[in-house]
């Protein structure tokens, strides 16, 4: 087939710039509201593989690199650069489960796949927003729901199908094309490929799902951060843990601006009740429980609660920017510098939220991975706010609350750190063996850039 030909097949999924739908294909990437500033020469929203096929051949006649872009929840906003092509694959939105397995296209979301699973009693440790999309999260890593207990997302992906930089399809297993495999298991925004399918391992629906919950004034802070190191080393890892250092919902209509608090929140993933009680015990007795502003002991929490709650931390529409931390000290070390950027946050919505590190699967071996879990500890740091007159101070408060932990960091978790914040940030999120092996394998599968590597300042 020749050149002209695919341009007249590509032509119908195809907006240049300068064309009448071009500014809304743009501006529609991105799940934040803030669009940055990159312009593409070209988006293509594929509707088929068939299509991803003939962009890329396309993209390399026309001497254009080219970007990809599936759930657009891309804190950064990645997919969108200066220049080359932009590929949409957020239209391929097929998923089929199997016995044990599930193979998604990148447009499914966390939300789409976790309803299918349970359906059949199987679940996947998806992304804590249900919007999420699969592709982007396991590509990333994916510190999904109880990923202690289940490994990140990415320890579950048991092959994928890919458009490579020659405009190619290819499988990869742990049999063919394993390198790549290895290199999608987190490799995160710079990877090389395409990829149009991913099959992942299914984990059984825990039918019972329980979360304890406190809610603290943020003050204290010191005291809530040495308890949640003890709880943290003494609950079982089917729960998950979490500390947000955030705004209190206002309640009180007297005019007074809603105190700055510190939540802790466990989740039991549990075969029966009984044993999510048990798992949830050593939070039942917290010394200084009189404290709290809230109390909520072992209250039944399905996915979609779970999703619920999440929607509300993360809520959409929203002018947003994140960055994020792995640390090897307790939480005590490292919250109250945070707590004291916290208390004078512009907005109310912002969030820091710090949670142990996922283990691997249980009952299996780790699979061999790019993703490189990097501290004990993550830090996900979420300025979020709505005046765009706001975004110089929301997004200075993000760099300065992450400064002030910076100086125990031992990396980055490459799907949710601001990469653009400076040249070393992609390499801090990998271990060095993995980070040469990435560039290799890039060297390898894409010789000529035809794909654009991780985003630069
Ligand atoms: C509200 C919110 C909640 C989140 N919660 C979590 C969470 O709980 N756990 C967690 O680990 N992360 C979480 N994240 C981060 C999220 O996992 C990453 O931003 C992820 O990259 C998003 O995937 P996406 O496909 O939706 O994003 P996109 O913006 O579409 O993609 C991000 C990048 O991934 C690459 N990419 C995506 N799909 C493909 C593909 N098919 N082929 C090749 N490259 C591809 C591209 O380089 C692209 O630039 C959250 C993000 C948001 C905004």
């Amino acid at each position: 087939m020749g050149g002209q030909k695919l341009a007249q097949d590509i032509r119908r999924v195809l907006v240049e710039r300068g064309d009448p739908g071009y500014e809304r294909a743009r501006a529609g990437t991105g799940w934040t509201q803030i669009t940055p500033p990159r312009y593409p020469d070209v988006i293509v929203s594929v509707g088929s593989v068939d299509d991803v096929r003939e962009a890329v051949a396309l993209a390399r006649s026309r001497g254009l690199t080219i970007a990809v872009r599936a759930g657009g929840h891309s804190w950064g906003g990645s997919p969108p650069r200066d220049g080359g092509m932009l590929i949409d694959l957020s239209r391929l939105r097929r998923h089929t489960v199997d016995d044990g397995s599930a193979t998604v296209e990148p447009g499914v979301t966390c939300h789409d796949l976790t309803r299918a699973l349970a359906a059949r009693d199987h679940a996947f440790p998806v992304a804590h927003r249900g919007s999420v999309a699969l592709s982007g999260l396991v590509l990333g890593g994916g510190l999904g729901w109880n990923s202690r207990a289940w490994g990140p997302a990415c320890a579950g992906l048991e092959a994928i199908e890919a458009v490579t930089a020659t405009g190619e399809t290819i499988r990869c297993s742990e049999h063919e094309n394993p390198d790549l495999l290895w290199a999608a298991r987190g490799g995160g925004p710079g990877f090389f490929a395409a990829v149009t399918s991913f099959r992942l391992g299914l984990r059984h629906l825990p039918p019972a799902i329980m979360t304890t919950r406190y809610v603290f004034p943020l003050a204290d802070i010191e005291d809530v951060a040495s308890w949640t190191d003890e709880i943290a080393a003494a609950v079982p890892a089917n729960v998950e843990l979490s500390v947000a250092l955030t705004t209190a919902e206002r309640d009180a209509d007297d005019g007074s601006p809603p105190p700055r608090v510190v939540v802790v929140t466990a989740t039991a993933f549990s075969c029966a009740w009984s044993d999510a009680i048990r798992c949830l015990e050593p939070l039942r007795d917290c010394p200084f429980a009189g404290r709290a502003l809230v109390r909520q002991i072992d209250q039944p929490t399905p996915f979609t609660v779970l999703f619920t709650g999440s929607d509300a931390l993360w809520p959409a529409g929203r002018r947003a920017g994140a960055d994020s931390l792995w640390v090897n000290d307790g939480l005590a070390a490292v919250l109250p510098a945070i707590a004291r950027h916290v208390e004078g946050a512009p907005s109310a919505e912002s969030v820091v939220v710090a949670s142990p590190a996922p283990g691997g699967p249980a009952r299996a071996p780790v699979p061999d991975m790019a993703f490189s879990p990097l501290g004990r500890i993550h830090i996900g740091c979420y300025a979020m706010w709505q005046d765009r007159s706001a975004d110089g101070a929301n997004l200075a408060w993000l760099h300065e609350t992450v400064a002030a932990a910076e100086p125990l960091a031992a990396g980055h978790y490459v799907a949710e750190a601001d990469l653009a914040a400076e040249p070393c940030r992609a390499r801090r999120s990998f271990t060095a063996a993995a980070w040469d092996r990435l560039q290799s394998l890039r060297t390898r599968y894409d010789p000529d850039g035809v794909f654009e590597t991780y985003p630069q300042p």
